[in-house]
């Protein structure tokens, strides 16, 4: 039976970058992946195929829209679907083809198979053509991921009633498109079949899209949404979703009880996603789970049984690659002997419309929650030359700062670039930068970064220069 010092059960970002990490401590490492490609959610179904779409979206409604405002003159602009799906998976492929050579030059054992304990400190991997193998581990690191969600009365047939997965794939462009779920995924993949022409209604059970970002990202957001053309039905509870082989009837309430129907061909269920634990053999180890099926871990993200650590979407937190990634490395040194640390507060966010949506820190809502006297300065793209140059004038950026100090407590951004942008802020957060530090440093000209220095410049006793 191999040996390893570390054995990790799943290559998304969060696996993949831990068993890197192991493997430049100087630590053998095995890395287990049920399917055939590496990668995980993230580069297979996840982050780059959506924004592949979202690119190759943005172009075309670009086109579409703005292009003879631009002076540009295009005859018989169409979609070629086949052709969009063709690019995006070849851009899956090099990215996850890159994981590959990783894995190599790392010198980590690959071993593709379904991965679960028998103790421990041994694993089972059950492979494609049912043959097993098992190796045994000193330290586990279970990065197994997330899967979509679904409501208990939706039953998901792949074919009209679909997850994310199915999203990024379908033949031609839908004429109507009900997505559920007004959160990331509802908006970045509704954001896609909109600019493509589809007719698209987005139905969110809460009172605002994005809820649980600054609310008022999603006002901003919205508007734009709106401008697009995509329909939005805030503070509705969708309460039965039927298929047939050729279209789909969602019904949904509103707040006063009221019912609407809508038909489309497709409905995407977007309601969040769900730890990945399945058959994973956890009982055999002793590792708990908690109510919601999240791995439970303590601060060294270790679980209840010593030597097994566990990271990403199967623990709790934001379900986000950069997230997994930061706590791969910190497993990976914490068994190596270091003193690693996260920042949770300082994980960015990111929403990939256009405008894109950024945001680090505490929110408004969570300032005045935890009652912590705050300044707010903001400054509209409307004010910014170079978004008038470009077309994006749409959004706005938001610093929050401590009423006192000065010290920058969020940063909130609907905007050009905004997924961009937003690292600015993330740096300047961690030295603990006042709004007036930001408002002092030199914003090359004309970018859209001088957006986030003339908010600054607003938080600091409101000297915006532009507006
Ligand atoms: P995953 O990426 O889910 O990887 C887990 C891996 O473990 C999978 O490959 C799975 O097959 C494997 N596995 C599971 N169980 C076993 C087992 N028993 N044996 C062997 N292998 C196993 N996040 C962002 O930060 N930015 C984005 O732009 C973004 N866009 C997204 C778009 C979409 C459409 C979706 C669905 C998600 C997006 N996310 C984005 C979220 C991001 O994909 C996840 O947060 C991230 O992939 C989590 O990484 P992970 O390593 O924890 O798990
Ligand atoms: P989400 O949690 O972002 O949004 C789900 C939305 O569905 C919420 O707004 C929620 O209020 C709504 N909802 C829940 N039940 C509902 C109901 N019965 N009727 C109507 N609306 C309902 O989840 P998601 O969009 O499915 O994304 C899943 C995860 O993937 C997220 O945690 C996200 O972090 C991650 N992701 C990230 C990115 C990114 O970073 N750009 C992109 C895609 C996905």
């Amino acid at each position: 039976m191999a040996k390893y010092d570390v054995a990790v059960i799943g290559s998304g970002p969060g696996g993949y970058v831990a068993a890197i990490r192991c493997a430049q401590l100087g630590l053998k490492t095995a890395i287990i992946e049920r399917y055939s490609t590496l990668g995980g959610t993230c580069l297979n179904v996840g982050c780059i195929p959506s924004k592949a779409l979202l690119d190759s979206s943005e172009h075309y409604h670009q086109a579409k829209e703005q292009f003879e405002t631009h002076g540009i003159k295009l005859e018989k602009l169409a979609v070629d679907m086949p052709q969009m799906i063709k690019r995006k998976g070849e851009v899956v492929k090099q990215t996850t083809d890159g994981i590959d050579f990783l894995m190599k030059k790392n010198k980590i054992d690959v071993l593709h198979g379904h991965g679960s304990f028998k103790s421990a400190t041994q694993i089972e991997i059950a492979k494609e053509d049912g043959s097993k193998e098992e190796i045994e581990a000193s330290k586990v690191i279970i990065a197994t991921g997330s899967k979509p969600a679904t409501l208990p009365f939706i039953k998901i047939d792949k074919k009209r009633i679909i997850t994310s997965t199915e999203a990024l794939e379908l033949k031609k462009v839908p004429s109507k498109m009900v997505v559920i779920g007004g959160g990331v995924i509802g908006l970045e993949l509704g954001s896609v079949y909109a600019r493509l022409g589809c007719e698209v209604t987005i139905v969110e059970y809460m009172d605002s899209i994005i809820p649980t970002m600054d609310r008022s990202m999603g006002k901003e957001l919205g508007r734009s949404m709106k401008k697009m053309g995509v329909k939005l039905l805030t503070s509705h509870k969708v309460k039965e979703v039927t298929g047939t082989s050729r279209s789909v009837t969602v019904k949904a309430d509103d707040k006063k009880g009221k019912e609407v129907v809508l038909k489309a061909d497709y409905c995407l269920v977007a309601v969040g996603r769900r730890p990945y634990t399945d058959n994973l053999g956890l009982e055999n180890a002793g590792v708990k789970v908690n109510d919601r099926g999240r791995i439970e871990v303590d601060e060294h993200l270790e679980s209840s049984t010593k030597g097994i650590f566990a990271i990403g979407d199967v623990i709790k937190g934001a379900m986000l690659a950069h997230k997994a990634e930061e706590e791969g490395i910190l497993v990976a040194e914490y068994m190596a002997g270091q003193k690693p640390h996260i920042n949770y507060l300082l994980i960015p966010g990111v929403v990939y419309t256009w405008p894109e949506v950024a945001s680090v820190g505490y929110t408004e809502e969570q300032l005045k929650e935890n009652k912590t006297p705050y300044k707010v300065g903001s400054f509209p793209f409307k004010a910014s030359g170079r978004a008038r140059a470009s077309m994006d004038t749409d959004g706005v950026v938001k610093v929050l700062a401590h009423e006192e100090t000065d010290e920058i407590l969020g940063v909130h951004m609907c905007g050009p670039r905004a997924a961009d942008m937003i690292a600015e802020a993330v740096v300047a957060m961690e030295f603990r930068a006042s709004a007036e530090d930001i408002s002092r440093m030199s914003h090359a000209h004309p970018t859209f970064t001088e957006a986030l220095k003339e908010a600054a410049l607003a938080a600091t006793d409101n000297r915006a220069l532009h507006i």
